[in-house]
Formats: structure tokens, sequence, C-alpha cells
């Protein structure tokens, strides 16, 4: 008779996925204490990340780990991600990043499963393999210096904006963050090469968001929860507009002033901290 799925996980990374989802909901209960949501950190590591050496043993960039497996997740578990799909974060002040992996399933990743690699998409650490579209990551965080942390997703309603062509529009309040528009990256297919990364980025620009064709999305941020919470926040929005225009009418979108005022009320740190924390609390229930 073959084993129910939940026999045949190891021991320990059940046993890790229970504690780590109750000590997460205890963490993150700490109102803007994450110093993620200040901003890009510099400086908050040893000296040893500082100077570009290997990542193991230092608990900051174990820290990070715990958050981008964590991360992913909720992601997994709200259906923005599913067998594939990766979190990143660039560890503050050197070229390396951590990177969710491609080999394990996206529901039950822990610290251990994730992997650095450096800006040329090489993997330097880590037991699992690195994504084979890291140059998703790799390539916007060499573009943008700005950007600390990155969410590949492939969200169901927003990607249908890059079949039909039409742009994505801020309808919702929470799309207030996306006004300066979703571009679409026209190439069919994963992005694993340099000339694709430095293309999705040059698609991307400046703004928070781009979508691949027919695929996914990159959302990008100054921290993980950032990042994290406007990956939803991109979907949702996308969903309201598609139910929008199926009611036959023009679909307008918010104005300037709108956006502005939406932006102010809803997109503050407590506000980013405030979502994130909902979906810790959501995920450590079901543990
Ligand atoms: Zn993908």
């Amino acid at each position: 008779m073959p084993m129910a799925e939940d026999e045949k996980m190891p021991v320990d990374r059940r046993d890790f996925l229970r504690t780590a989802a109750g000590a997460a909901a205890l963490v993150a209960t700490a109102p803007v204490s994450n110093p993620a949501l200040r901003g890009p950190q510099r400086g908050a590591l040893s000296p040893v990340a500082a100077q570009q050496a290997p990542a193991s043993g230092d608990p900051a960039i174990s820290k990070m780990k715990e958050r981008v497996a964590l991360a992913t997740r909720m992601l997994a578990s709200e259906g923005i991600v599913g067998s594939s799909g990766h979190v990143s974060m660039r560890i503050p002040g050197t070229d390396h990043v951590l990177v969710g992996p491609s080999d394990v399933s996206r529901d039950v990743i822990t610290p251990e499963d994730v992997v650095l690699v450096d800006l040329e998409s090489r993997q330097l650490e880590g037991n699992r393999k690195r994504p084979d579209e890291t140059e998703i990551h790799t390539g916007i965080y060499r573009a943008r210096p700005d950007v600390m942390s990155i969410v590949h997703t492939h969200p169901i309603y927003s990607v249908v904006f890059s079949v039909i062509k039409k742009p994505i529009l801020p309808v919702h309040m929470h799309g207030a963050i996306f006004a300066e528009g979703v571009p679409v990256f026209d190439s069919v297919g994963h992005i694993n090469t340099r000339e694709l990364g430095d293309g999705l980025a040059g698609a991307l620009g400046h703004r928070r968001a781009v979508l691949i064709k027919m695929h996914g999305a990159a959302v990008v941020g100054p921290s993980l929860e950032e990042a994290f919470v406007a990956a939803f926040q991109l979907e949702e929005n996308a969903q309201q507009q598609l139910l929008a225009e199926q009611a036959g009418v023009k679909v307008e979108p918010m104005t300037p002033a709108d956006v502005a005022r939406c932006m102010k009320q809803s997109w503050r740190p407590e506000s980013i901290q405030k979502r994130w924390q909902y979906y810790v609390d959501k995920l450590s229930l079901k543990a």
C-alpha cells in the first residue's frame, strides 16, 4: 500500500515546519521591529558577510534564510506559487543572494534548503540546487541596487494580462502601488540566461513588478516583507480588474489623487507588517 505523503516526509522536516510556524508567529508579532522595513539594512551584518566570505554560520544570514523559507511557504500556502516560484534576498553590502532552491516543494521549504548564489548566478553554497531561473533574481539585482528582495510567482490572474495584452490598471486600493504600470517581458519560457535576466531587468526598469509573458511575475522591494506583500496585492488587483472588465463596461483606473491617498493610507510600514503578520499567523494555524 502506498505511503501517505505526510509519512514520506522526513521527520526532521515535519518537526521543523511545526516549530518554525509557531516560532515565526511569536517573533513576527513585534510591530515594525523587523529591520527589513527600515530600508536596505546596510551595515546590519557581521564583517564576515560584508567581506563577501561564505555565509554559513553567520546568525544574521541564518535569520535571512528562515525568512526566505517562511515567505516561500506562505506564498505556496496561498497559491501564489505552486510547484515552482522562488523568493530571494540580497545579503546587504555584498554581491551575494539567498534564494529558494529548485528541487524542494515550496510548501515544505526549510532554511537549510535555501542556497547562496553570486550575481553571476553561480551557486556558492547549499545542499540543494539553485533555481533554473536564478537569472530572474540576479539580473534584477545587477540592475537595481535599491532592490533587496525579489519574489518570483506564477499568479493566475496577473499572467492573463500578459496573454490578452491589456495593461494592469490600479483598480483596487491595494493596487495603487502599481500605478506606474506593470510591464510585460516579451519572452515566453524560463529566464535562464544572462541575456534574459538583463532583458527582464530592462523591462522592469524602475518599477515594482514585471510580468513574464505567459508565465509569471517578478515583484521587487527594498525588503522581503514589501516584495512579499506586493506580490499578493498585484494578484488581488489583477483579479478585481478581470472581474470588473467582465461586467462589460469600460474600466477606469483610480486617479493620481486616489493613488496618492491610497498609498498614504495603506502602504505604510505598519500596513505592510500587518499583512505579513496575517499570513504568518494563518500559516501557523495550519501547522
Ligand atoms: Zn517561473
